[in-house]
């Protein structure tokens, strides 16, 4: 994959937009799917795309069908999507009959573009405003229905945050943002914001999809007149402000709710609006053994509820009795998932590293296993990346490691030690990366 910048960064007015070059693609997008297998190093990789996180009890059964045909590894990606590795070459077949069947490849042609986080909890958060599950179906819908959306790049990723910020921070190039009622309205309405710029456009929600849906028609649009190869708004020649133009709207100088929904992400049990509870869990490196997939089909399938994968790598179970939720944790539990906000795990990620794909040089997964243990609850997010590439690094990580070239580059606070071995990338780390 070759992207050369061509511009200075391009940033919101508010400090929302992704911090990210503008540039130009000078390669294919080979973005992987069910019908689009990648080829690692530890064999072809199907990932699944979930709207929302949502996937039931049966679905998770049919993922872990799948990953019979595999190596026996799942893994939650940073766009809260399934991946299931290690597949043989005649695995293909496979994974399209008992996915379709599952409901989990509704659409061939669409199948890579299906990109919609949301939080975990839609709407039940204490801080939100609106539940947004009908929105991201009729979104996922909308999406799918439209013949020349199945052309937008397997990176172009949508959101709707219900309000409480939860997903507000996610680099999305447009999303819809529920805002309290204004204008006189008793309800609330949703903004759209176009690769973090809020715009003008605020909608009811029954016109919030149409408004979302224009919008990457506009990118395309836009796009193709420039010639570009763009895979996200912020590539594009004009960045976000060509596609607001095209839409015939404005770029807002209006405040975000980013932050304030922080606690979704964190492993233990939260109360809903409704009284009821909802349960995170977080998987160490977003791994799942194939048995655990099971287990966890079981878990939640006893409350009667579904799993939520959220772009933290974690899986939330909502809508919990409180009768049901000690029985739930220690479920979860056994299934090797943090439950408890004190672990050193939270925030901490890496990429899929040595064994699963041939770029890797250091064994990030074991350092982060290491550091996991040492590290406290809270510290600042964390992504150990085995090559340049920082395949799943989150954006604006305040730690990162990375192997580039011959040295492992510690990054933190704005410091910055060279190491050589992982362990001397560990150490820098407990000593709070002194500036070399
Ligand atoms: S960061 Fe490099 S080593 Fe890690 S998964 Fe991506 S390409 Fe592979």
């Amino acid at each position: 994959m070759t992207v050369a910048a061509n511009e200075p960064a391009a940033r919101s007015p508010l400090g929302l937009g992704p911090p990210r070059p503008l540039a130009t693609r000078a390669d294919d997008d080979r973005c992987p799917g069910v019908l689009a297998l990648h080829e690692a190093e530890d064999g072809l990789l199907a990932r699944i795309r979930l709207p929302g996180g949502r996937v039931s009890a049966d679905q998770l059964d049919a993922v872990a069908a799948l990953a019979r045909h595999g190596n026996g590894l799942v893994e939650i990606t940073s766009r809260a999507s399934l991946q299931v590795r290690g597949l043989r070459a005649e695995a293909g077949q496979t994974a399209a009959r008992v996915l379709r069947a599952a409901g989990l490849l509704p659409s061939a042609s669409h199948e890579r573009v299906r990109n919609v986080l949301a939080s975990p909890l839609a709407g039940r958060h204490p801080l939100a405003l609106a539940p947004t599950d009908q929105l991201v179906d009729e979104l996922d819908r909308g999406l799918c229905a439209d013949a020349a959306l199945g052309g937008l790049p397997g990176k172009f990723l949508f959101a709707v945050d219900d309000g409480s910020g939860a997903v507000a921070d996610q680099p999305a190039d447009v999303a819809l943002v529920v805002e309290p009622p204004a204008g006189g309205t008793p309800d609330p309405c949703l903004r759209l914001v176009v690769a973090g710029f809020p715009t003008s456009v605020r909608t009811t929600p029954s016109d919030a999809v149409a408004a979302a849906l224009d919008a990457a028609r506009a990118f395309l649009e836009v796009r193709a007149e420039s010639g570009s190869r763009a895979w996200r708004v912020w590539e594009l020649p004009g960045g976000a402000r060509s596609v607001v133009q095209r839409l015939g709207a404005d770029v807002e100088p209006v405040a975000a709710p980013g932050g304030r929904g922080g606690a979704v992400r964190i492993p233990g049990v939260c109360e809903q609006r409704d009284g009821r509870l909802a349960v995170t869990a977080l998987a160490p490196l977003g791994r799942l053994e194939r048995g655990a997939v099971s287990a966890l089909a079981a878990a939640v399938r006893r409350p009667g509820s579904e799993a939520r994968i959220s772009p933290w790598r974690t899986v939330t179970v909502v809508d919990v009795a409180r009768e049901d939720v000690e029985s739930l944790v220690r479920d979860l539990r056994r299934l090797g998932l943090v439950v408890s906000p004190d672990s050193g795990w939270q925030g901490l990620s890496a990429c899929a590293g040595l064994g699963a794909c041939a770029r890797a040089r250091v064994d990030v997964r074991a350092a982060a296993r290491g550091r996991a243990l040492v590290r406290a609850a809270g510290a600042p997010d964390e992504h150990w990346s085995a090559c340049e590439r920082r395949c799943g690094e989150p954006r604006g990580v305040p730690v990162s490691v990375v192997a580039a070239g011959e040295v492992i580059v510690v990054a933190s606070a704005g410091r910055r030690v060279e190491a050589t071995t992982a362990e001397e990338a560990l150490a820098a780390l407990a000593a709070g990366v002194p500036a070399s």
